[in-house]
């Protein structure tokens, strides 16, 4: 389906921020892309409009019964100022599935990936292009239809709207103190946890701020039922090298399957390290640690791309892992994937755009 994007301009430019204070998702560019869907039309009426507050009912079904997504991307600028989107179409892909998962009706995904090209490119002067700097990409789905039954909704926005953000990491990746969780839980086996819906967020900030007050950095999420399997760390997946090997929660139905975690899977693969997708414990972990066998442990998202985890606390334990010092493997895994994001290496597994 070719869809023409209509295009209304704004006068009304705002001035850009100084890259020291961008930090992350704080200032959003000029524009953005809106569609909407009615049960008659369909998806229709694809538009970039100045980014400007809504107009909404009190009754939007989002504001009750949360039917509401998102996804996150980054655009990045390349030293010779070609824009780069790193494996778009893998989250596009993933909004659908978010969709489908909350009963929101499916997108045509080369109209999704046509508008985010088109409002990036129209907004590429935003790009900063300062190391680890970039364009953060939010596409998101509410509910809009005016009703208190509760049913899925018959109306729906989507919006894509774009942040400038700056480096994760001011200068080197640090290593992170993580709190295992066994009180509150992510995600429950024939949840939502394989998708980004909003509510998982939601649900996630209590634990979070819990660990921060005990001076821990995230949490290590632990499956529902036992508390027993590692799930995810903070919002990303996690990743251990024992004994050369790495090994990844296989994703199994409460866990998000990362766009970042495919691509180290991919790296380590085309690199001929070994890798696996399996159920693994805290108490496996802990005794590999304790064998002298747990090498590196990291995290892997769109937002941080790796982070070495230094620290891990299981209940009355401390271990700390590979010294708390940044491993060899999360190093290289962090440079090759930054350094295709940037356009600084060869494309070996075909995954800008
Ligand atoms: N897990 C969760 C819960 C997340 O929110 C994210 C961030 N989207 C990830 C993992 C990592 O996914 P990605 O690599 O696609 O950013």
């Amino acid at each position: 389906m070719n869809q023409v994007i209509e295009l209304v301009k704004t006068n009304e430019k705002k001035s850009k921020p100084s890259v020291g204070s961008l930090g992350f998702g704080k200032y959003f560019t000029d524009y953005m892309f809106v569609m909407d869907y009615t049960k008659d039309k369909g998806w229709h009426g694809p538009k970039i409009t100045p980014y400007e507050p809504l107009v909404l009912e009190p009754s939007s079904m989002v504001f009750h019964y949360g039917q509401a997504i998102f996804e996150g991307l980054k655009a990045y600028k390349t030293k010779e100022g070609k824009v780069l989107l790193f494996r778009p179409d893998k989250n596009i892909r993933r909004l659908n599935l978010s969709c489908e998962r909350i009963s929101i009706p499916p997108l045509d995904e080369d109209v999704v990936l046509e508008a985010i090209k088109q409002l990036v490119d129209l907004e590429k002067d935003w790009i900063p292009d300062e190391e680890g700097t970039s364009l953060y990409i939010r596409p998101f789905i509410i509910a809009t239809e005016p009703y208190l039954g509760v049913r899925p909704s018959e109306q729906y926005k989507l919006m894509v709207i774009l942040s400038p953000v700056g480096s994760y990491y001011s200068g080197q990746l640090t290593p992170t103190k993580i709190y295992v969780e066994d009180k509150y839980v992510r995600a429950v086996p024939g949840g939502v946890g394989y998708v980004k819906t909003s509510g998982n967020y939601a649900a996630s900030l209590k634990a979070q701020e819990e660990a921060e007050e005990q001076g821990y950095d995230q949490v290590l999420w632990l499956d529902a039922i036992e508390k027993k399997y590692i799930e995810e760390v903070g919002s990303m997946n996690i990743f251990f090298k024992v004994k050369g090997e790495v090994i990844t929660p296989e994703l199994n139905g409460s866990i998000l399957g990362g766009i970042t975690r495919d691509s180290v899977i991919q790296l380590l693969k085309h690199w001929g390290i070994p890798v696996r997708e399996e159920r693994i414990s805290v108490e496996d972990v802990f005794n590999a640690y304790h064998n002298g066998e747990l090498e590196e442990v990291f995290g892997a998202g769109t937002a941080a791309v790796i982070s070495p985890v230094g620290e891990l606390k299981w209940k009355d334990e401390h271990i700390i892992v590979n010294g708390n010092q940044i491993g060899d493997l999360s190093m290289r895994l962090y440079e090759a994937i930054t350094n295709i994001q940037l356009g600084k290496e060869e494309d070996i597994l075909n995954w800008t755009v």
